[in-house]
């Protein structure tokens, strides 16, 4: 479900007009739905009922602190994977003891400030960062709450660069060696070893995956607790999917994911935190788009557009499909011929579409590239020097501009000329 929809002929973002919008901020931009990213928070949230959990919103799926302010006006946590997204999340307000710092590379020095400023916990990924946590935490004279990131070399049935549950991903540690490594926690004067991590995957559109790893989890948890460690809180991770056909692939609804979890832990008396982030914003955003040329293919269409990979580089990284809406719905009820919708960067992976039955838009025509909210912005660049695109909130009538466009006086005046080349 998604606040984007067509009234009087235009699609519309709640009650903003997209084609004014264009108008007033120019494209390509991001548009965010702020009662689309309420109403999934909520919906994820409220399936788990007395459990209560902890829903640490995934940052890295889209930081902009507009969303992530959004998001903690409703209780959220965050989960974080850097210094700099829990810089972010701090200046947009969330208390940092509703904070979990996960990532298999922490520096030193992020830990020190997470230890600083008090995060609720670290998800641990080997046996070197558990020695290097422990040896901050006691420099700092702090004791580090954490979880252990637990690989239960289950295949999460979803694209391979987004699978980190199997023996071969980078990802936590072996099953087999927990319970030595919480021995290894237990003796460590800096840690608090209370927790239990788990993250599959992402984009997962089957529960079954879910239900084998949550049923190792909970064998994982009775074993720790018969061998003396006091384990209270069980971290599940993310990865639920989101609907990127449309109608076509409706991925599990966070209340039968509910259901999976109360089967497999829902007796353990630990207190559950979550990660999703793609679900909560990806349905949230898209991004639009204007037709620069029209030009005939050998079978097909080139539609160039003025977004590119640059932009939005899911469907070149992950094989990804995002529907693609014309603005003007009139657009619609033409006769649809296979398109590829292409950017200007110089790349031939640089695609939104392939193959894609669209209506013959003419220069000028804009479009919508659906469910774009989440690891689309936050993976944006500047390749072929191009700029950063704009992202824009909505909140009913209202839309803000969240993050500016940059200049092309902030992207060429990051370079120095070396001392040789200055000219006298
Ligand atoms: C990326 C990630 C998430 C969020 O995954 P989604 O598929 O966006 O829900 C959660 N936890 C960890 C550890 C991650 O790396």
């Amino acid at each position: 479900m998604h606040h984007f929809d067509y009234t009087d002929g235009v699609l519309h973002a709640e009650g903003v007009n997209l084609a004014t919008l264009a108008d007033a901020v120019g494209t390509p931009f991001y548009c965010y739905s702020t009662a689309t990213l309420e109403r999934h928070y909520k919906v994820f949230a409220d399936a788990f009922g007395e459990l209560r959990p902890l829903v640490c919103y995934s940052v890295k799926a889209n930081s902009n602190q507009a969303v992530i302010a959004t998001l903690a006006a409703l209780g959220a946590g965050m989960d974080v994977v850097s210094e700099g997204e829990l810089r972010r999340a701090l200046a947009a307000g969330v208390p940092a003891d509703k904070i979990i710092f996960a990532g298999i590379g922490k520096q030193r020095s992020e830990m020190a400030y997470a230890l600083d400023v008090g995060i609720h916990s670290f998800n641990v990924e080997s046996e070197p960062e558990l020695l290097a946590l422990n040896e901050v935490a006691v420099e700092h004279g702090r004791v580090a709450r954490i979880a252990l990131r637990v690989n239960p070399d289950v295949d999460p049935k979803t694209h391979e660069k987004i699978a980190t549950g199997k023996a071969e991903n980078k990802f936590g540690v072996a099953y087999g060696e927990a319970l030595r490594l919480y021995a290894l926690a237990a003796e460590m004067q800096g840690l608090d070893a209370a927790g239990v991590h788990m993250h599959i995957g992402s984009q997962l559109t089957d529960l079954e995956p879910y239900r084998r790893a949550f049923t190792l989890l909970r064998k994982l948890v009775v074993q720790l607790r018969a061998a003396g460690h006091d384990i209270s809180h069980v971290d599940l991770g993310g990865g639920l999917g989101v609907p990127y056909r449309g109608t076509n692939d409706i991925p599990p609804h966070p209340s039968e994911y509910a259901a999976v979890v109360h089967e497999t832990l829902g007796d353990l008396e630990v207190r559950l935190a979550f990660e999703p982030g793609r679900m909560i914003a990806g349905n949230a955003g898209i991004l639009v788009t204007e037709v620069i040329y029209s030009k005939p293919g050998d079978g097909k269409t080139f539609l160039i557009v003025d977004a590119a990979m640059n932009d939005l580089i899911r469907p070149t990284l992950y094989e990804a499909h995002h529907e693609i809406w014309p603005i003007d719905e009139a657009a619609r009820a033409q006769e649809l011929v296979p398109t590829d919708v292409v950017g200007p960067v110089c790349e031939t992976g640089d695609y939104i579409a392939r193959a894609r039955p669209m209506p013959p838009l003419e220069p000028g025509a804009r479009i919508a590239v659906m469910t774009a909210g989440a690891y689309g912005a936050v993976q944006s660049g500047t390749y072929n020097s191009r700029l950063l695109v704009p992202e824009i909130l909505v909140n009913g009538a209202e839309f803000a501009v969240v993050r500016p466009r940059t200049t092309y006086e902030d992207l060429i005046g990051l370079d120095r000329l070396a001392p040789w080349l200055s000219k006298s």
